[in-house]
């Protein structure tokens, strides 16, 4: 098990506050490519303090693609201190529990509370919501805080020492900083990797996401019941496993059936898919069966993990969110991890004093950015293991380990957290600021 920093739980102390607006000493013009979650939180995070900013975005509308989204405790706590939580409240909805199911019997072999522990040990709630809505909100706050967001705006070329991008219709623009936000797909990574590796790994999973008619569910007895509490199930077996939960008030109910599937996404027919879902999880416990056969569309989608990079930074230029960091959705944590690089990034900015202080504070941000989303995507590949054992003595062995027992606050023998209280604490009580002071004060 790695060692992680014990930087946790200093803020428990101090109730989350907004954040004051003019906090920089260096007021940056700032340019943002690209208005995913993780281009807008930063963008929240950046104009909350003061700089200026521009958002460039290649589609012509908003949007974000796919249902259902866990904003877990350690993205709700920065997120609530960049004064987000008037913008969410109408959307989110707070579990109570995590279940972890047997994948054949559905019965339940572990399990997480989150209210009201998770509230309690890591100082904020862990909630889901309509990745819509939270795209919305997020949307909406950066506007309010004067940020501009350009549309249909393609970034076609990087000039990081001149602090320079050149649009798809041949305009330039110059910036203080450039933070190229722009996906798995990044043409921005490039330009601070140079080491030839590929940009991400396949994984061997895939997941199909879907939505369900709650209609269709509430008038079966034998399912309705999971629609009783917005809670998270999730079903685990042999290199499959299947994640569930209500969002929007109830109205929908959300699934990601992850499986194995090395196979290159290009060659995939999505006319196939929901037939091919459907048999990939024949067999598995009945009443989760009923449900999968009550998808009427899903969309199959490749899952990778971003290639460890040794820098995130060149010239004027830094990436972050999944363009530096893609991961494995099995901790829920890759937007996460995108707010907590955006807050770091601010923090950063607000120690220089003089403008020629930012190279150094990209370096500062790096360092403690690189760290943190390298074990959160060494996690997430993990869960890809514990989750995934076939039946027999190493899955048993697992299972036993997973009984509810009770470490001070937290209720959980699960193997999402690891079954351990100190790795809880490292995943949803980072506290991303104090590591920034923590590391700038070092250096
Ligand atoms: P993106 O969302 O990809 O946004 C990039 C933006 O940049 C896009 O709008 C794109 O149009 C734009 N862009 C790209 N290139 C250019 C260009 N050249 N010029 C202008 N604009 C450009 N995370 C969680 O925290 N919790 C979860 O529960 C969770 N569940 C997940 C489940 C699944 C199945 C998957 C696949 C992922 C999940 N994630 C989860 C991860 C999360 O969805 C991503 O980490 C997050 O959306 C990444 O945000 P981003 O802003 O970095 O990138």
């Amino acid at each position: 098990t790695p060692s992680y920093p014990s930087n946790c739980l200093a803020f428990l102390n101090s109730p989350p506050t907004v954040l004051p607006s003019s906090t920089a000493a260096v007021r940056l013009n700032i340019i943002i490519v690209g208005a995913g979650l993780g281009g807008l939180a930063t963008a929240i995070a950046l104009g909350s303090t003061g700089h200026t900013v521009t958002i460039y975005e290649q589609a012509a509308e908003l949007g974000e693609v796919g249902a259902g989204i866990q904003i877990p405790s350690n993205s709700t706590r920065l997120l609530s201190r960049l004064g987000l939580d008037p913008y969410l409240e109408k959307y989110v909805t707070e579990p109570e529990t995590i279940s972890f199911r047997r994948w054949d019997s559905g019965n339940v072999i572990g399990l997480t509370k989150l209210i009201p522990n998770f509230r309690k040990t890591f100082g904020a709630p862990y909630y889901v919501i309509h990745r819509a809505n939270f795209h919305t909100a997020l949307h909406r706050r950066a506007l309010d805080l004067g940020v501009k967001v350009k549309l249909a705006a393609r970034v076609v070329k990087y000039e990081p020492q001149e602090g320079r991008v050149t649009l798809a219709d041949g305009s330039v623009v110059l910036g203080d900083l450039i933070i190229a936000a722009d996906g798995v797909k990044s043409i921005a990574r490039n330009l601070v990797d140079d080491s030839g590796r590929p940009p991400f790994e396949q994984t061997g999973f895939a997941a199909y996401r879907a939505t369900v008619d709650v209609a269709k569910m509430k008038a079966d007895p034998e399912i309705s019941w999971l629609l009783d509490r917005p809670n998270l199930n999730i079903w685990i077996g042999d290199q499959r496993h299947v994640m569930t939960y209500t969002i929007g008030a109830g109205k929908s109910f959300n699934m990601v059936l992850s499986h194995p599937d090395d196979t290159n996404p290009s060659t995939w027919d999505q006319s196939t898919a929901l037939s091919d879902m459907k048999r990939e999880f024949h067999g598995w416990d009945s009443r989760l069966e009923k449900i999968i056969g009550m998808i009427e569309n899903t969309i199959k989608w490749p899952l990778v993990s971003g290639t460890p990079l040794s820098r995130w930074t060149t010239g004027r230029l830094v990436i972050l969110g999944d363009a530096a960091h893609a991961m494995l959705p099995y901790m829920s944590q890759g937007a996460a991890m995108a707010v907590e690089d955006g807050i770091a990034l601010s923090r950063t900015l607000t120690k220089i004093t003089h403008p020629t202080q930012l190279t150094h504070a990209l370096h500062i941000f790096e360092k403690v950015r690189i760290s943190r989303a390298r074990k959160m995507q060494e996690a997430s590949l993990l869960n890809g293991k514990l989750w995934h054992f076939p039946d027999g003595p190493v899955q048993r062995a697992r299972d036993a380990a997973m009984k509810p027992e009770t470490v001070g606050e937290v209720v959980s023998h699960s193997p999402n957290q690891w079954s351990d209280p100190a790795t809880q604490m490292w995943a949803y009580g980072y506290d991303a600021e104090g590591e920034v002071d923590r590391v700038w004060g070092e250096e």
